[in-house]
């Protein structure tokens, strides 16, 4: 019996492609991890806002198989909302509808930018943008989501992730509307019914999971691995030849029976980012006909708004509108009543919310691992903390076991590898 830890896409996937025995052992109630969706007074919302998108044709398929019948197409609406303007997305192609002196400001940047061999995102972003799009877009924008040093973050991530369209493309976007989709998501699927969570509802049909069950030590004994965990407060064990695990890396060390010393210094090095989500359902219909939005100005306290209502009508009660509010942080701990009054407050300042809309939904949600973040050391800890973990048998899968960031595919993609090189499927 092979335990797979977690129900998140990279579980399920491996158990669809295990061959043998198996169980999944999931904490929560409910399976998805991250791809779960909630229903609160008839508006669903997902755990943090997804959409779907790969270039890879496999799980392109599967994503159409699982959820045939319950598929919506989109062609991206996508904006950044800068001096009270918006600029669609990607913002270093669409600058003409931005004040006259910012475009001057992006283009003579573009033009006069020196190229360079980066060596961290920072010197990147103002090798491929220059200086204009780095100081109102590209420097802010990122400060805000990763909290980080951005001279601190290394670019190995960024390839098919930040566009990087030509100088003249920039120039092009800043004379007109040239409406190019740049980008992986410039098409995108969403499920009509039941949010993102759909997807990981369906996968785990059939699948031998054992939700509730919290997985507390692994420890390593001879050629095995012994799994603790419980569930409906009983202590139990699984003694296995090998595990998979998409436990986060940290807390997987926190867990690991006597791990050299290394190793526990590894995963205390490793850098992420928390997220708060506020999800928010307003009486009035169609506030606004966009996807989402990018915030990079600092007087706002959310990077990305989301707007379930335009994903699919499904996701409200009638002609209501929601929104889906994501701010990041790297704090222990956050005051999420705080953080939901300052959002909401900041929605009026930006007119997406008026004084007198009637609220109908506002709830908080807190992730501690939101985005695994590229620090300089990022792959010499990583490397460290997984040789040690193949060499007891434990087998790191998706966003957070190989820490990585994947999207759902590549979660997906993760699980199925791990589980075809265990079942000696090449
Ligand atoms: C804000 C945000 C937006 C995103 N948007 C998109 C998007 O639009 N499109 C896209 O493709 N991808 C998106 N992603 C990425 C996507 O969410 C992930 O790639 C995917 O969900 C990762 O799946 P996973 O199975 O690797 O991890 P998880 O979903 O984290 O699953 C891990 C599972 O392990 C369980 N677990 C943890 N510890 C234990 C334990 N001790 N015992 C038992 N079980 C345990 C957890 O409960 C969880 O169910 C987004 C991610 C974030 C954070």
């Amino acid at each position: 019996m092979i335990p797979i830890i977690g129900a998140g896409l990279a579980g399920l996937s491996a158990a669809r492609n295990l061959r043998g025995d198996y169980v999944i052992l999931e904490k929560d109630a409910r399976v998805g991890g991250l791809c779960k969706s909630v229903d609160i007074d008839g508006f669903i919302f997902d755990y943090a806002p997804h959409i779907l998108f790969t270039r890879d044709d496999h799980i392109r398929a599967l994503f159409e198989d699982q959820l045939e019948g319950n598929l919506l197409k989109h062609t991206r609406e996508a904006f950044i909302y800068l001096q009270g303007a918006f600029a669609r997305y990607p913002f270093e192609v669409n600058l003409h509808n931005l004040p006259e002196d910012v475009i001057r400001e992006c283009i003579d940047g573009v033009t006069n930018r020196k190229p360079i061999e980066a060596t961290n995102f920072e010197e990147w972003i103002y090798s491929t943008f220059g200086d204009g799009i780095a100081k109102h877009y590209m420097i802010p924008y990122n400060r805000k989501i990763w909290k980080y040093d951005l001279s601190k973050m290394n670019i190995d991530w960024i390839s098919g992730r930040v566009p990087s369209p030509s100088v003249e493309e920039m120039k092009e976007g800043a004379a007109r509307s040239i409406r190019r989709d740049f980008g992986p998501n410039a098409e995108f699927m969403y499920p009509m019914h039941g949010g993102i969570g759909a997807l990981a509802n369906q996968l785990s049909k059939g699948l031998n999971i054992s939700t509730g069950s919290k997985v507390v030590e692994i420890k390593p004994s001879g050629d095995d691995v012994i799994v603790k965990y419980t569930k409906d407060g009983e202590n139990r064990e699984i003694s296995a030849e090998k595990v998979l695990s998409s436990i986060p890396l940290p807390d997987m060390v926190d867990m690991l029976h006597d791990p050299p010393e290394e190793v526990v210094k590894a995963a205390g090095a490793l850098v992420y980012n928390s997220l708060v989500c506020v999800n928010i359902g307003v009486r009035t219909p169609e506030i606004i006909d966009k996807h989402w939005l990018y915030f990079p100005e600092d007087e706002l306290i959310f990077n990305r708004i989301s707007f379930p209502m335009n994903f699919s009508e499904h996701t409200t009660p009638g002609d209501a509108s929601s929104i889906l509010v994501e701010v990041t942080h790297r704090e222990d701990s956050v005051n999420l009543e705080s953080i939901r009054d300052r959002v909401l407050e900041d929605l009026i300042k930006t007119g997406i919310l008026e004084e007198e809309d009637e609220i109908m939904v506002c709830d908080t949600s807190a992730f501690k691992y939101a985005y695994v973040i590229y620090d300089l050391d990022h792959k010499k800890n990583v490397g460290i903390i997984h040789d040690y973990l193949e060499s007891v048998n434990v087998v790191p899968i998706g966003r957070f076991g190989e820490w990585e960031y994947f999207n759902m595919d590549k979660a997906l993609l993760s699980g199925r590898n791990a589980a075809s090189r265990i079942s000696g499927i090449s």
